[in-house]
């Protein structure tokens, strides 16, 4: 197969079982109008990140039934960077361009066709953009916002609802396979490479089976990660407790200046208390945020590599 003219979707799927075989069918329908209308042949590259369910028995049926459905397990949990990073890494010098959706298809599928269009028209990374968030719940809509706020503050280039919903260009992949960095925050690096971008806007749709692998708590530590593994988990509390204590601190104050006026204290335990409450929260905090960092550097240093290959299928085809 001529490599120039061929996109390979990349699916990481962890634990996916319940919503697989419905994604399948519709990518493979959607797979077929993109040959139709632009003459681009299109493969998948199913990224298996160490399931615990029938995901990868299912991958392997999938491979077998079609000749353009290729599977990787990885040997180990390496979270949705990780496993998007390998099923990039795999597919350098295989195809053209690389497309990465998640395997709940909550990003409309169809925008690859316009994406490929773009590519196709010599734009070397084109995003997906998340028009509106309806069918999210209230409490992820406002946390992810607040997410990109942050974010954009820490980091203007980053696009607004922009998730991991992207093609590259095959050159653009191996300029992103430069970065040695092991804490990866794909969205943020993609940006930095320069080249020319496109943008497909398309509206956000609800899970229609299984549960998001992205609860409040894994959410915040994306964040975190964004903004700044396995064993910095003592500094992120540092930085947590620093926090508390300075929201005691805000309690303080009122205590502290409601008994003031009431005329119960001596002098000058007012302003103690309050001080002594606030001082010790912001230092808590920034001895954490500084722990972050170290963290961070802890495991850039350590080199290890990013994933290990268990099994593959299909992929001779
Ligand atoms: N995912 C993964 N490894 C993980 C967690 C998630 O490969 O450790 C995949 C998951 O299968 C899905 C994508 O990452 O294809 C996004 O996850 P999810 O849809 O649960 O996140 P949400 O859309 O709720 O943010
Ligand atoms: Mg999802």
């Amino acid at each position: 197969m001529q490599t120039s003219k061929t996109v390979n979707i990349i699916i990481p799927c962890y634990n996916e079982e319940e919503v697989l075989p419905w994604s399948m069918g519709k990518l493979q329908t959607m797979l077929s109008r993109l040959k139709l209308e632009t003459g681009v042949d299109g493969r998948f590259v199913l990224v298996d990140d160490g399931s615990r369910d029938n995901t990868w028995q299912l991958i392997e049926q999938f491979a077998h039934a079609h000749n353009n459905v290729e599977g990787i397990k990885l040997a180990h949990n390496e979270g949705h960077q990780g496993a998007l990073w390998a099923g990039l890494q795999e597919s350098v010098g295989t195809c053209g361009a690389m497309v990465s959706i998640d395997a709940d298809l909550q990003d409309d599928e169809n925008a690859i066709i316009d994406m490929c269009k773009q590519w196709l028209d010599g734009k070397d990374i084109v995003y997906g953009v998340r028009q509106e968030r309806k069918t999210d719940t209230w409490f992820k809509r406002a946390s992810a916002q607040a997410f990109y706020r942050l974010m954009q503050t820490a980091d203007p280039e980053i696009i607004y609802n922009h998730a991991d919903f992207r093609l590259m260009s095959e050159r653009a992949v191996q300029a992103l396979m430069q970065y040695p960095e092991r804490n990866m925050f794909l969205r943020g690096m993609v940006r930095r490479l320069g080249f020319s971008e496109g943008y497909v806007y398309y509206n956000r749709t609800a899970r229609t089976a299984g549960e998001s692998k992205y609860p409040l708590k894994k959410m915040l530590s994306f964040s975190i990660d964004g903004i700044t593994s396995f064993s910095t988990a003592p500094l992120k509390f540092i930085t947590f407790a620093g926090l508390t204590m300075t929201l005691i601190s805000l309690l303080t104050i009122i205590y502290g200046l409601y008994e003031h006026f009431v005329g119960k204290t001596i002098e000058g335990w007012t302003s103690l208390m309050v001080s002594m409450w606030f001082i010790g929260g912001v230092i808590t905090t920034g001895v954490g945020i500084t722990g972050v960092y170290i963290g961070k550097i802890y495991t850039e240093v350590k080199r290890r590599p990013r994933y290990f290959v268990d099994k593959k299928v299909g992929a001779d085809k």
